[in-house]
C-alpha cells in the first residue's frame, strides 16, 4: 500500500471515530512513526500530507531529520537517554517520553526559555514493568516539580495501552489517562497548560480518538514496514 493509501484510511478512521463522539477532527494530529522505514518511505509519508514524524532512537532521529528537515514537525517518542538529549534537541519540537526529573534537568539544560521544549509526560497507567513513565499517582507531584524547568512546557500527557485486543482495557487505559489530564488542566499550572493527549497507535488509536485523544502516533498501518528494527 502507497502510504497516501494509508493515510487516507488512517484519516477516514479518525473522521468517524470523531463523528461517533462528536469531535472535532482537526484538532488531532497524526504522527507518522518512522521508526520501521527508511528514509525514502518516510519521505513518502511527507509528501502523502503527513505533517508530523515520530522517531524513538536518537541516531536515527536525526538521520531522518536531516534527510527530510524542517517541512515537518518533529516527535520523539521513545526512551530518551540524558545523554542523548543533545544530539535531538535542535531538531525536536516536542518529547513524548518526559518520565525523571534528571532528564527534565538535561532538557532544561539544553533548550531555552525562548524555545521551549514542549513536552509530555508519559504516564505508565497500566502498570505494566515493562513500560516507563510515572505512576498515575506521582504525576500531579512531578509535574509541579517541573516548575523549576523553564525551558519546558508540560502540553499534556503521554501513554502506551497494553498490548491487548480487550477494548474494555484499551477503553480504561485511555479514559484514565484523559482524567488524569483534566485534572491537571483544571489546576492551570503556567508551565504546565497540559491540554494534549498522546494516546493511540496502529491497533487502538480508533479508541483513543474516541476517548480525546489530540495526538496518534502510528507506525505500522500508516507507513508499514520496510527494515528490520534493531532491539
Ligand atoms: C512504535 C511506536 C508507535 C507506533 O506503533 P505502531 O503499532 O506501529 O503504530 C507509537 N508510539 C510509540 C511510543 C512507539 O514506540
Amino acid at each position: 500500500m502507497s502510504v497516501k493509501q494509508n493515510y487516507e484510511d488512517v484519516q477516514a478512521t479518525l473522521q468517524a471515530a470523531c463523528k461517533r463522539t462528536g469531535r472535532d477532527p482537526d484538532l488531532i494530529h497524526i504522527i507518522a512513526v518512522t521508526k520501521y522505514v527508511s528514509i525514502q518511505r518516510a519521505k513518502e509519508a511527507v509528501d502523502a500530507g503527513v505533517l508530523h514524524l515520530g522517531e524513538n532512537r536518537p541516531e536515527e532521529a536525526i538521520e531522518k531529520y536531516d534527510a527530510i528537515g524542517g517541512t515537518a514537525t518533529w516527535h520523539f517518542i521513545g526512551n530518551l537517554q540524558s545523554k542523548k538529549v543533545k544530539k535531538i534537541i535542535h531538531a525536536y519540537d516536542y518529547i513524548h517520553s518526559l518520565d525523571r526529573l534528571s532528564l527534565a534537568k538535561e532538557i532544561n539544560k539544553r533548550a531555552t526559555e525562548s524555545a521551549k521544549i514542549k513536552c509530555f509526560v508519559q504516564v505508565n497507567v497500566s502498570g505494566e514493568s515493562s513500560k516507563s513513565g510515572v505512576t498515575p499517582d506521582e504525576t500531579l507531584s512531578f509535574i509541579e516539580k517541573l516548575a523549576d524547568y523553564p525551558s519546558i512546557e508540560v502540553v499534556g500527557l503521554m501513554t502506551m495501552a497494553p498490548l491487548t485486543d480487550n477494548k474494555g482495557i484499551l477503553r480504561e487505559t485511555f479514559k484514565s489517562l484523559r482524567e488524569l489530564k483534566d485534572t491537571i488542566a483544571a489546576k492551570n499550572f503556567a508551565h504546565a497548560p497540559c491540554k494534549e493527549l498522546s494516546m493511540g497507535m496502529s491497533n487502538d488509536f480508533e479508541i483513543a480518538v474516541e476517548e480525546g485523544a489530540t495526538f496518534v502516533r502510528i507506525g505500522s498501518s500508516l507507513v508499514g514496514h520496510d527494515k528490520e528494527v534493531k532491539a
